[in-house]
């Protein structure tokens, strides 16, 4: 449950080159993919966050790392890795659509 720490300060995207907001959206998509509670809505919320996530402009991440180093929460990137997985697998299957 350390994804749930992340106070959703934006420290990390003002320290990405690229203004990703992966390790946020992806703190929040753990934390939530993590609950028993969270199940029912997993691969929608996952599609539904990155989408959103990307709409709102935000750079794309390049695994440079800057995030975790100035979180003030110690988020670490695998939670990019679960936020990527969930919403590929939601892409795969189709259980990402509403
Ligand atoms: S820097 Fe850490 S605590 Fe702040 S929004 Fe990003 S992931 Fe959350």
């Amino acid at each position: 449950m350390d994804a749930a720490a992340c106070i959703g300060c934006g420290a990390c995207i003002a320290a990405c080159p690229n203004a990703s907001a992966s390790l946020f959206t992806g703190a929040k998509i753990t934390h939530l993919g993590l609950l028993p509670q969270g199940q029912p809505e997993r691969q929608t919320r996952a599609m539904r966050m990155v989408v959103q996530m990307n709409l709102e402009g935000f750079g794309q991440c390049t695994n440079i790392g800057e995030c975790e180093a100035v979180c003030p929460k110690g988020i670490r990137l695998e939670v990019i890795a679960r936020m990527n997985r969930d919403f590929l697998r939601a892409r795969w299957t189709g259980s990402g659509q509403p």
